[in-house]
């Protein structure tokens, strides 16, 4: 259930609906519109009769209830688009973001010559993986928390905010002690135990849509994030598996409209993972911009023959220049700077 409250409602009636939400056993989400507050009822089933007669309750315009599974998440529950401030990027507002950097932290060098080139090309956030989920275990698996200083330092000399995934609930709170933003990855999408451990994090949440889930199963596990008290979310969008073999993943560019209207919460797209090749990252980087994403994830490396991860799908500095040129126009026609 949410209940929307009157234009100018008082302090007092949100606070006292707040209690009344509280007392019939649900937790309440406060969502604080340019106009009005709605507050988000969250709890099972049971009580439901009860929090409609908060209708009665002075301030209170409606109480109606939310259709789909994911409440917090769904576009009722909130009024208008939330915009997620990281530093000073604002993801989902008016300005289209990008961010950049390689698959993973390989060396303070490689680290540093990335986020410059991020830089210069106008990206406004650097990513870097420094826990790697890599199908064998005998690849590369990242440089571990030496990798997350590196990123920390990368910040402190380029003023990026970065990026990092992620991968168990106990490593939140080193995680979240050097970087911006949690990424939670593909093949963690549904680790509900991890998405919990974020939900509890006082940090913005990049979270991957698996290879294999659907578009309301992604959105149940932003809610899994939402419900423990984080609100800052963004969903990928990074190719899903079929039947297709000529790209890695199929970029499943209908998520991005389905998902503005399903929920108010920012969607960015990673054509890297998706496509696996860096031929294909621009076409399909610029047909998630007209789209209507409101970013893009994007892996760049300043020399990708000898990446440690990711090589072929990464861009080399002069491409992702050209690239970030042709995204600024595309964005400026579908009204994004
Ligand atoms: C990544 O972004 O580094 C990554 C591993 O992506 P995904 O989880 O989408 O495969
Ligand atoms: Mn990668």
């Amino acid at each position: 259930m949410i209940i929307v409250m009157k234009k100018g409602a008082e302090q007092k009636e949100i606070d006292d609906v707040t209690r009344w939400i509280e007392s019939v056993g649900y937790r309440a989400h406060l969502s604080k519109g340019v106009e009005r507050t709605i507050i988000g009822a969250v709890g099972d089933e049971r009580g439901k009769v009860f929090l409609k007669s908060a209708e009665m309750m002075p301030g209170v315009e409606k109480v109606v209830p939310i259709l789909q599974p994911y409440k917090l998440a769904s576009r009722e529950s909130r009024e208008g688009d939330t915009i997620i401030n990281v530093g000073n990027v604002a993801v989902g507002g008016p300005k289209f973001v990008v961010i950049a950097g390689p698959c993973a932290v390989e060396t303070e060098e490689q680290l540093m010559e990335s986020a410059y080139v991020v830089k210069k090309a106008g990206a406004s956030m650097l990513r870097g993986g420094a826990f790697k989920p890599r199908t064998s275990p005998y690849s590369f698996q990242g440089l571990g928390e030496e990798g997350l200083k590196i990123l920390a330092r990368a910040r402190e000399k380029t003023g990026l905010p970065v990026v990092t995934e992620v991968m168990s609930a106990s490593d939140v709170e080193l995680v979240e002690s050097y970087v911006d933003v949690l990424q939670v990855g593909a093949r963690n999408t549904q680790n509900f135990a991890l998405l919990k451990g974020v939900g509890h994090s006082k940090k913005p949440v990049l979270l991957k849509r698996g290879m294999m889930t659907t578009i309301e199963e992604l959105l149940m596990s932003a809610e899994y994030i939402l419900a423990s008290g984080n609100d800052r979310v963004m969903l990928c969008e990074r190719g899903i598996r079929s039947f297709e073999t000529a790209t890695r993943n199929t970029l499943d560019l209908s998520a991005v409209p389905v998902l503005k209207e399903k929920t108010h919460l920012p969607v960015i797209v990673d054509p890297s993972h998706a496509v696996g090749q860096w031929r294909l990252v621009p076409p399909m980087a610029k047909a998630a911009v007209a789209a209507g994403a409101d970013g893009l994830m994007i892996e760049v490396h300043p020399d990708p023959r000898h990446a440690l991860s990711d090589g072929p799908q990464s861009l080399k500095p002069e491409k992702f220049y050209r690239l970030m040129d042709e995204i600024e126009e595309i964005a400026s026609v579908v009204r994004k700077e």
